[in-house]
């Protein structure tokens, strides 16, 4: 195995870790600065995971790390960080030891406006620190560990390793602020405990739940991108479930809220039967975009509800899907274009069914038809049913309009 300068075992293989990051890193020392390799890869390595990316935290402002790197760009506005570019579009994220800017302020002002009123929400977070306040403004123990290359060595400054071994999910400092300075670390717990299979700690959990009120008040597109990640990450059946009993799809994911309260115990099974069958593609690696993500969870609200053709004040399914989709541009600033593909999917469900019939050879030419394709088989995979039409479809045949199929063609 491999060993530390001092002769110790090492606690990382260091055959593990990307050459890129390393490079970064290494160089970085040569100029004299610190580097470390932060967060979600120390964690997965670890735990034996294969890390998703190398992140880098250094004592180097950005400024300097761009001097240092000919490949390498600047981002973000307030959160200024670098990245260094690699072959094959390779990015490594470099980013300047901060402190916590609560932290900072109540280091500064004492405890003596430590009122419940407070407002914690964090809204501005550029302030450079040293390696330990870097370790202490992350959400979560386990995201806090840093790994030294040199010495072959794990620093931990918030007892992640603990954490790590006991499988806790518990924040850095008092859950209570921690939340409150950023709701979006409930999404984030969520997804790291059904991800990883960790529990999440009590008074984390605690907080989570007085958080969710909070919601609201974050950026709606990091509500949306973390919830995209969840989902994206193969695990949308038990991070939902998490959050209904959080309550917080109520904010997150209103009309799929909705749809559970409304049909009960057969609309939970129906609605997770979709999410699981969406997670074992994506777990089996299968590359989804959004609109198909999107899509799966919302199959079951909008097989649900309304007639084909609008009926008695009933508003028609492309007229529910319309409003579903529109309510997501709106509300979580969904891009149009993902709600347009996604409308496109759920429709095209009907035809694929036998439920609607269009002229199926301009059909199969539609742009979306083999994504729509893809939708309809992990429907079929979650409902048992449909599996002739699906046979069909995929030999390239016509499938025969069910007996209920509407008459006339539709053209749209
Ligand atoms: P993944 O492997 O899923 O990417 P990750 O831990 O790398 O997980 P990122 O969102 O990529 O998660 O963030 C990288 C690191 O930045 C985290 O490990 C954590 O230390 C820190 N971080 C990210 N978001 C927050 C946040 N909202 N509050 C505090 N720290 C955060
Ligand atoms: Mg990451």
């Amino acid at each position: 195995p491999h060993v530390r300068p001092s002769g110790e075992p090492a606690e990382i293989d260091p055959d593990e870790l990307d050459p890129d990051a390393l490079k970064v890193v290494l160089r970085l020392h040569q100029h004299g600065h610190q580097a470390y390799m932060v967060g979600g890869c120390v964690r997965d390595l670890l735990l034996g995971r294969k890390p998703k990316d190398f992140d880098i935290a250094t004592s180097a402002t950005p400024n300097e790390v761009r001097g240092i790197f000919r490949n390498c760009r600047l981002i973000g506005r307030r959160f200024r960080l670098a990245h260094v570019y690699f072959k094959g579009g390779k990015i490594i994220e470099v980013s300047t030891f901060r402190a916590n800017p609560t932290e900072l302020e109540h280091a500064a002002n004492g405890a003596e406006d430590e009122g419940d009123g407070e407002d914690l929400l964090i809204t501005h977070d550029n302030v450079f620190g040293t390696a330990q306040q870097d370790a202490r403004r992350r959400d979560f123990t386990i995201n806090g560990l840093f790994y030294d290359v040199a010495e072959g060595r794990v620093i931990d400054y918030v007892r992640g390793r603990r954490d790590l071994d006991e499988r806790f999910i518990r924040t850095i400092g008092d859950p209570e602020v921690r939340m409150r300075e950023d709701p979006v670390r409930i999404l984030r717990a969520v997804r790291f405990a059904a991800k990883l299979g960790l529990d999440i700690e009590s008074r984390t959990y605690a907080a989570m739940e007085g958080a969710v009120e909070d919601l609201p008040r974050c950026a709606p597109a990091r509500l949306l991108e973390e919830t995209f990640r969840l989902i994206r990450g193969g695990v949308s059946a038990p991070a939902l479930k998490l959050l209904d009993a959080l309550d917080a799809l109520k904010i997150l994911l209103p009309p799929v809220n909705a749809y559970l309260k409304q049909h009960g115990k057969e609309g939970e099974k129906t609605f997770y039967a979709f999410a699981e069958s969406l997670d074992r593609r994506v777990s089996a690696g299968e590359p989804l975009d959004d609109a198909i993500l999107l899509a799966m969870l919302l199959i079951p609200i909008s097989r649900s509800t309304g007639p084909e053709e609008p009926q008695e004040g009933r508003p028609s399914v492309s007229q529910v899907v319309e409003d579903l989709l529109a309510g997501f541009v709106q509300s979580a600033r969904l891009p149009r274009r993902i709600a347009e593909r996604c409308r496109m999917l759920l429709l095209a469900q009907r035809t694929l069914s036998g439920e609607r019939r269009r002229r199926s050879a301009a059909f199969k030419r539609h742009p979306l038809f083999s994504e729509a394709l893809t939708v309809f088989e992990m429907t079929v995979e979650a409902t048992g049913e449909n599996r002739e039409q699906l046979e069909a479809w995929k030999a390239g045949e016509v499938p025969q309009p069910r007996a209920a199929a509407a008459e006339g063609e539709e053209s749209d």
